[in-house]
């Protein structure tokens, strides 16, 4: 069936060839068969027209025997009164023959039967059309027969025919003489030819003159010599003379006689009479009977070529739809109708170095897509997907292809080079992206991250490109709704991000995590809380700052275990430091969005400060303005809970990320921490020092503690508190320390 499928117009035209063969088969068959009847039907019409002619003949020269035989008796010839009277005697009104004369060797007319009143011709002799035959009819034993001629006394045209009257001696004693009527004479010959639809033609052998033609009373046609070469020409593969002799009859193609129509010709000798019986019918004749037939077949021939022909385009057009279905199904994201993997890796295949175009690959994330999914299920998300990909096909231009590479991750691959038009392509796509969706009772806002890297000029492979254009991606990601060109910073980062994997993996275990504790103070330096801050020492890295490796570990999924630590290992010292130096003070302890999400953190805080016997009242979690972004609800509900153990909640980091007031009103929060950032430059820029007023206003408004942090001089300690701050953190009362240094720090 495949073989079918594979080879369908090759089968198509071989039915074709051996339709159109059959079809010249059959009409060559047909066509032979025609011509095979129609020359039967002709010969044996010219035999039998042939032996009536011969006949006829015979008739007339028994009747001139008879006659001669009756004027031999005691020479009756040469009484010409005699004569007359046998003449008339025989003469009989209806028969076809005219009348008798009898002429002396010398060609001298002497007698004649009486209806022949006036004289034609007195010597036979004196003129060319009477005279050669004559002569012939003297010399000959048979009888002969004139030439045609037109008759003036009968009107009529009139066949002569002469046979000599011999002695006892076989001397030419008279020749007998008399006319047939043409028209009467050959009756029946016109006749059986009018059903034939045929032309008959008795030519003379001896001049070539017509003698007769029965579709034709025109005396003219009697009057001139026929070009008699043609039975020569035709007949030459034959000796003519035993042609003759054998008195078979032969058909071939010549134009006819008497026009320029190509007609079948079948002539018979005869020889009796030396007459030539030629028998024509027009070729077109065999035409028609065979076009009556071919027409027949050539429709049948034509419509079944052509119903074969649509039933194999049918056949054709269908497996070419299922084709393209396939080649759709296999190239082709199912929801987006965006090129798949499948597609991708036959676009990698084809890439060369030399033969390539250059290009660019966007890699495209959507930021947030999780939530939807999360939270509002996948009919949704999928919804979302569709939507997001119909934008970025609005904005593609016809040479750009897109592909769906995985969940909410998109490549946008164009021959654009230009970072100026990169720059401004990836805004667009971002900007398009970031517009609300609408889906059903929904209104949903997200924004996408995107990542570029270059063809040829960054990596020889597309897996390369596209690794690249990935790293480029997670670095604008942590800007949010941002684009990134990829350098090889960017790879450098990287390949120093995957080593700091590696060994955080094992850190843990090699126990090289610790906790430092920063000190927050009053304005007269005593001692209220801390901050706990990890710390990692690794062998091969050295020190590596927190703000790096926190946000490693969140993303190899190793904060559960790395908060978790940081948790016991801050109750139990804090539990342990507050016993020995018999002083109660608070902890605050940050808390990564990855971790405050997970299901099980509420439990293991509440479990902790059971284990470590610390007053919960003492705790206070800091939480970040990002940790907004995931689903408010579970978060409100969950801060909600820990308020209930007393359980306090500081906002770190406050005025650089979207908190919105709206936020700070529903959310369950005790304190606010204004950003390191902030206080570095309250002193020298209005804008921060307006911004730290802000916010100290609006914590005074919630009725909400501050924590200013970072402070390393005097001037930003009196300026803030001059705002109204009254908690402090910062080198200039302590950096943050050990645990044993923070003992010292609480005795002193
Ligand atoms: P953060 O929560 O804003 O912590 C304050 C950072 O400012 C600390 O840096 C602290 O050492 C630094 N700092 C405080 N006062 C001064 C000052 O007067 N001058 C200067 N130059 N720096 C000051 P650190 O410890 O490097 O931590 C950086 C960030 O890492 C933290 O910012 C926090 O977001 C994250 N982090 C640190 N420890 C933890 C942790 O245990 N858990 C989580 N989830 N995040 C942590
Ligand atoms: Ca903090
Ligand atoms: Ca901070």
């Amino acid at each position: 069936m495949s073989f079918f499928r594979k080879k369908l117009w090759s089968i198509y035209y071989i039915l074709l060839i051996a339709a159109t063969l059959a079809l010249i088969l059959f009409s060559t068959l047909f066509w032979n068969q025609i011509q095979k009847q129609f020359i039967h039907e002709q010969e044996s019409l010219t035999k039998i027209t042939a032996n009536s002619i011969e006949s006829i003949f015979l008739q007339y020269e028994t009747l001139l025997d008879v006659l001669g035989f009756q004027l031999s008796a005691n020479n009756t010839y040469n009484s010409v009164h005699q004569t007359q009277k046998i003449f008339d005697h025989i003469l009989d009104k209806k028969s076809a023959v005219l009348g008798f004369a009898l002429a002396r060797p010398n060609g001298v007319i002497y007698a004649k039967s009486s209806n022949l009143t006036h004289n034609l011709v007195n010597n036979l002799l004196e003129k060319e059309e009477t005279r050669s035959t004559f002569l012939k009819a003297v010399a000959s034993e048979n009888m002969v027969i004139g030439r045609t001629y037109f008759h003036s006394t009968f009107k009529n045209i009139i066949v002569p025919i002469r046979k000599a009257i011999r002695s006892n001696e076989n001397e030419v004693v008279s020749v007998i003489m008399s006319g047939i009527d043409l028209n009467r004479g050959f009756d029946f010959l016109k006749t059986q030819l009018d059903e034939y639809e045929k032309d008959i033609v008795l030519l003379r052998e001896y001049d070539s003159f017509v003698q007769f033609e029965p579709h034709n009373h025109n005396i003219s046609t009697y009057l001139k010599k026929v070009d008699k070469s043609f039975l020569i020409t035709q007949l030459k593969e034959f000796d003519y003379d035993k042609i003759k002799e054998s008195e078979k009859i032969y058909s071939f193609k010549y134009k006819t006689l008497f026009g320029d129509e190509t007609a079948l010709f079948s002539v018979k000798y005869i020889k009796k009479y030396e007459l030539w019986a030629v028998v024509m019918a027009p070729y077109s004749l065999l035409y028609e009977q065979f076009f009556q037939i071919e027409i027949i077949a050539l429709l049948i021939f034509l419509i079944t070529s052509v119903l074969i022909y649509q039933l194999f385009k049918k056949i054709y057009l269908h497996e070419e739809k299922k084709k393209e279905q396939l080649y759709h199904q296999a190239n082709f994201d199912e929801l987006t109708s965006l090129y798949n993997r499948t597609y991708l890796s036959r676009f990698e295949k084809s890439l060369t170095i030399k033969g390539s175009k250059p290009f660019s690959l966007l890699f495209i994330d959507i930021d947030n897509f999780k939530n939807i999914n999360d939270n509002y299920g996948h009919d949704y998300g999928d919804k979302v997907l569709i939507e997001a990909s119909k934008r970025l096909i609005s904005i593609a231009s016809s040479q750009d292809i897109l592909v769906r590479h995985s969940g909410d991750e998109f490549l946008f691959i164009t021959y654009i080079t230009d970072h100026e038009e990169l720059r401004y392509l990836a805004r667009k796509i971002i900007e398009l992206l970031s517009q609300p969706y609408f889906i059903e009772q929904y209104n949903f806002m997200l924004g996408a991250s995107i990542g570029i890297a270059q063809f040829p000029q960054d990596g020889s492979s597309f897996d390369e490109i596209k690794r690249y254009a990935d790293f480029a991606m997670y670095e604008a990601k942590s800007h949010k709704n941002h684009y990134c060109i990829f350098e090889n910073k960017i790879k450098n980062n990287y390949i120093k991000q995957f080593e700091i994997e590696q060994e955080m993996k094992l850190g843990l275990m090699k126990k090289e995590f610790y906790m430092h504790y920063q000190p927050q103070v009053d304005s007269n330096g005593n001692i209220l809380g801390v901050e706990a801050l990890v710390r990692w020492h690794n062998k091969n890295l050295g020190v590596i700052p927190p703000n790096e490796f926190i946000q490693i570990a969140e993303s190899i999924g190793l904060m559960k275990n790395l908060g978790e630590f940081i948790l016991k290992t801050t109750l139990m010292e804090i539990s342990e430091l507050q016993r020995l130096s018999n002083k109660r003070f608070k902890v605050s302890i940050n808390v990564s969005v990855k971790q405050f999400m997970q299901k099980e953190f509420y439990e293991t805080v509440l479990n902790m400060i059971k284990k470590f016997n610390i007053p919960s009242e003492l705790i206070t979690l800091e939480i970040t303005e990002n940790m907004f972004i995931e689903d408010i609800r579970y978060i409100a509900r969950l801060l909600r809970k820990f308020k209930k153990h007393d359980i306090a909640i500081s906002l770190d980091d406050f005025g650089t990320g979207y908190s919105s007031l709206n936020i700070l009103k529903k959310l369950p929060i005790d304190e606010l921490k204004i950003d390191k950032s902030f206080v570095d430059d309250i002193l020298r820029s209005k804008e921060d020092l307006h911004m730290v007023e802000g916010i100290v206003s609006i914590a005074q408004k919630l009725n909400l503690d501050i924590v200013a942090e970072g402070i390393e001089n005097r001037q930003q300690l009196e300026c803030l508190e001059q705002m109204g701050c009254r908690v402090y953190q910062g080198y200039l009362f302590a950096k943050p320390m050990s645990k044993s240094d923070l003992l010292h720090f609480l005795e002193k």
